[in-house]
């Protein structure tokens, strides 16, 4: 075979023109190959005649009978009814939609099989439009063998016709032996894994004697293969491209120890075990010359960015720069003012750009840059830029991945090619806590650490779920609480994805606050507002001089106010749970005890009730995002559309879940024993344009 079976196009197919493809299209089906994994749904036994006098309410039944009567009724609406008979009883077959041939078909004396769901209809037993067909009064009871596939399918394209196409196309491959095996015989075994024929063809035409096996919920091996294949193509992609970028090579950084001692003196506090456990690991990565690929997880304040300028320490004692790029300008601010507040001891400069940075600004930050002279460079993604020119760039750190999409990390990496000649190294930090289903499979080509802990002497946070027609009780517990001097968050959401409906309803609630609770010193924050304006009401916050801060969800990652104990989210049905923990993070970041109050407007729905119960009741972010993958679906959680991860044909991530690990043995046993295998798996599941690997 010289071309693959994935690019042998629907159109080869008898009969398929460019209508019926383009309706294929609809289900992404473009090849032979995708109808050979575009999977039944369910099965249906037609194996079986039941007499009429058996039937009953419970499903699709085969009838087989001899046509008595067939008449047009013209009732409310005009319908065919034709009766049939076996001799052991009658049912009527209605059809509201039929054709002249239709009705001549099923004349009086005709004998037909048919298929369809007796239900109890104005004659009697009716079956609604049934599948049927004519056959010879003599000829054998000759029933299919296999199950009956049902497949999902689109408008205009019927369960008949999509049948008939994958019968085909395995006819094809079959004859052609056109579907390759690309998993080693060790590998199957070790596994206990199906051949990919085998799997294929029982799942398209599965014996009866499967019936119970494979309409239960009950994963088949058949399944399995097919999912452990799809799986095992993903990782081995990651693997891939992960090669492809070590194999570019990388600086060696090892640690000097000067840079990085002076800053721990200079904390106010000790790193937790767990913090410098994961700063070891930075440390053997950077000190290697193979480019780092290190993802930092970290539940919301577990301290993650002193973690950052340690390891952006590492690069400088080096005499490299290190930039650190966060999703949202607040963020970027507010990193921008620790890193200058914690170099500046240091003798560092720290440069600072962002998309509102402009004119004579902007210019200086970049000449700085490019000059080396800042060697600390703290941005939003404003940092991908063409016009942004690094020296020597040896660490890129990305702070709150997932905000970004997979294009834009690699993006960044691409930036120390500039001055480098060698890639630098790369540290990812998040602190949506991915569910380790994800993360083996969205970010397999990244080294992974955890700061399972949390710095001492938190405590807990307290969440309340109270419906908004309490909204004047929550403004008297407010006012108290402030007076008392704790410092607030008021959230603000909206549904509409509108930037600036958000900041109109924020500045709406500020005025309506400030009204009610005049005692109260109150500031308002949101997207619109220029960065000078952003800064002096954050650090007015920050410095104490407010009482309470009105925020959209601008201020749902990093934002970091020790002193802030109390939170009002408006509206958090509206949210993610992923994107609610990270909000109510924003508290508990000090030693007094916090609260959170989720507002809810009335009626909510069952499952909004049930997520706002999970937040009520976990405080750990690894538990949150778990709900979230379950309640949500992983496309949802990772933000599909952005990150470009493709969705799984034939894998689900829940169901599969427990593969993972199998998948990631089999992927390095096949990258070291078998690399051209392991490209053929690549290009089947994946395809030549290979989603991952190409950006
Ligand atoms: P996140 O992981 O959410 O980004 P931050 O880096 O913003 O968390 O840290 C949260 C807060 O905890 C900050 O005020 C930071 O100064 C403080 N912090 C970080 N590490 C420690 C530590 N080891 N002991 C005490 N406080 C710490
Ligand atoms: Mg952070």
């Amino acid at each position: 075979m010289s071309q693959s079976l994935h690019e042998i196009p629907v159109t080869t197919l008898k009969g398929v023109g460019d209508a019926l493809a383009s309706k294929l299209a609809k289900l992404n089906i473009f090849s032979l190959q995708d109808l050979l994994f575009h999977l039944p749904l369910r099965y249906q036994d037609r194996t079986r005649v039941t007499p009429i006098r058996e039937l009953q309410l419970e499903g699709e039944t085969v009838i087989q009978g001899t046509v008595a009567s067939s008449e047009i009724l013209m009732g409310k609406r005009r319908s065919l009814l034709c009766k049939i008979n076996d001799g052991t009883g009658t049912v009527g077959l209605r059809f509201y939609h039929f054709s002249g041939a239709q009705k001549n078909n099923l004349s009086p004396g005709a004998t037909i099989r048919c298929f369809g769901e007796p239900r109890r209809g104005a004659s009697g037993w009716e079956l609604y439009h049934p599948e049927y067909r004519v056959i010879q009064p003599d000829a054998p009871v000759e029933t299919e063998e296999n199950l009956t596939p049902v497949y999902p399918t689109t408008d205009g394209l019927t369960q008949q016709r999509i049948r008939s196409l994958c019968e085909q196309a395995l006819d094809w491959v079959t004859r052609n032996e056109a579907l390759q095996e690309w998993l080693p015989d060790n590998l199957l075994n070790r596994f206990r894994l199906p051949s990919l024929t085998e799997a294929v063809q029982l799942l398209h035409q599965p014996p009866t004697s499967l019936a119970s096996s494979l309409q239960g919920n009950e994963r088949h091996p058949a399944q399995r293969r097919l999912a452990f294949e799809e799986l095992l193509a993903h990782n081995l992609s990651f693997q891939k491209r992960r090669l492809q970028i070590r194999n570019v090579g990388g600086f060696s950084l090892p640690p000097t120890g000067q840079l990085i001692q002076a800053l721990k003196t200079q904390l106010p506090f000790t790193l937790t075990r767990a913090q410098n456990k994961v700063l070891d690991e930075i440390s053997t990565d950077m000190t290697s010359s193979a480019p780092m690929l290190r993802l930092v997880q970290g539940d919301v304040g577990s301290g993650k960015t002193v973690v950052a300028a340690m390891a952006a320490l590492q690069a400088l004692e080096n005499g490299y720069q290190a930039a650190i790029m966060a999703p949202t300008e607040i963020l970027a601010e507010q990193h921008a003012r620790n890193f200058s507040d914690w170099f500046k001891a240091l003798g560092i400069s720290v440069a600072y750009l962002s998309g509102k940075t402009k004119g004579k600004k902007r210019q200086e930050a970049l000449e700085h840059i490019a000059s080396g002279e800042a060697m600390m460079v703290v941005g939003t993604h404003a940092l991908f830029q063409a016009d942004v020119v690094f020296k020597k760039l040896g660490l890129a750190i990305i702070d709150e991945q997932h905000r970004f999409g997979v294009h834009q990390r690699l993006a960044l990496r691409q930036k120390g090619e500039n001055g480098g000649g060698g890639q630098p190294d790369q540290l990812i930090m998040t602190a949506t806590p991915i569910p380790r289903t994800l993360a083996m499979t969205a970010y397999a080509d990244l080294d992974c650490s955890i700061i399972d802990e949390l710095p001492p002497g938190r405590t807990p946070i307290n969440t309340a779920v109270i419906g908004d027609d309490r909204r004047q009780l929550v403004m008297e517990r407010l006012r108290n609480a402030c007076l008392e001097g704790r410092q607030a968050y008021w959230v603000c959401t909206l549904i509409e994805e509108s930037e600036a409906l958000q900041c109109q309803a924020a500045e709406v609630t500020a005025d309506q606050l400030k009204e009610a609770l005049p005692e109260l010193s109150i500031g308002l924050v949101h997207g619109r507002m220029k960065p000078a304006e952003k800064a002096e009401v954050m650090t007015a916050f920050k410095e104490g001089h407010l009482h309470l801060l009105v925020a959209t969800t601008v201020i749902e990652v990093g934002v970091d106010v020790p002193n802030a104990s109390l939170m009002i989210i408006e509206n958090p049905e509206r949210l993610g749970l992923s994107q609610l923990h990270q909000l109510r993070g924003r508290v508990g970041r000090g030693s007094i005890a916090s609260h959170c109050l989720l507002m809810y407007h009335a009626p909510l729905s069952q499952p909004s009730k049930e997520r706002l119960l999970v937040m009520r009741n976990s405080s750990d972010g690894f538990v949150i995002a778990e709900k979230d993958l379950e309640l949500r679906g992983p496309g949802e959680v990772l933000g599909t559309r952005q990150t470009g991860l493709a969705q799984f044909k034939v894998a689900d991530l829940e169901r599969d879940n427990d593969l993972l690990d199998d998948v990631r043995t089999a992927a390095e046993h096949l990258i070291n024993e078998a690399p051209d295998h392991s490209k053929s798996l690549i290009n089947r599941w994946l395809g030549a344009g290979e989603q991952y690997a190409g950006v």
